[in-house]
């Protein structure tokens, strides 16, 4: 009886080991999977240079953050951008080759 027990111990021991084992594991995968997704920026907002790892972000970007204080605007198309390189990309891009 002793010796069963003692068996059953050991077993429940791994079986707490192993599930600490994977606690451990995902607190480092938690830790490390953000600084994985930053590298691998996927959704670029068209109106700026700013990058992001879900649809969701980039759209609450374009909805909150990138349609505030823009204050460059293409002269020909009106079109609006928050940085005077890009309105002037922009017009290099797209209206200079017409003219
Ligand atoms: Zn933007
Ligand atoms: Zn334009």
């Amino acid at each position: 009886m002793v010796l069963i027990f003692g068996k059953l111990k050991r077993r429940l021991n791994f079986a707490v080991t192993n599930v600490i084992n994977a606690i451990n594991f995902s607190i480092l995968y938690d830790r490390t999977r953000p600084e994985i997704v930053d590298e691998e920026k996927e959704f670029h907002c068209d109106q700026c240079d700013k990058s992001y790892t879900t649809i969701n972000s980039l759209r609450s970007h374009k909805v909150k953050d990138c349609g505030r204080d823009k204050s460059y605007k293409c002269t020909v198309c009106l079109k609006s951008f928050r940085r005077k390189a890009h309105a002037k990309s922009h017009f290099d891009n797209i209206h200079r080759k017409h003219m």
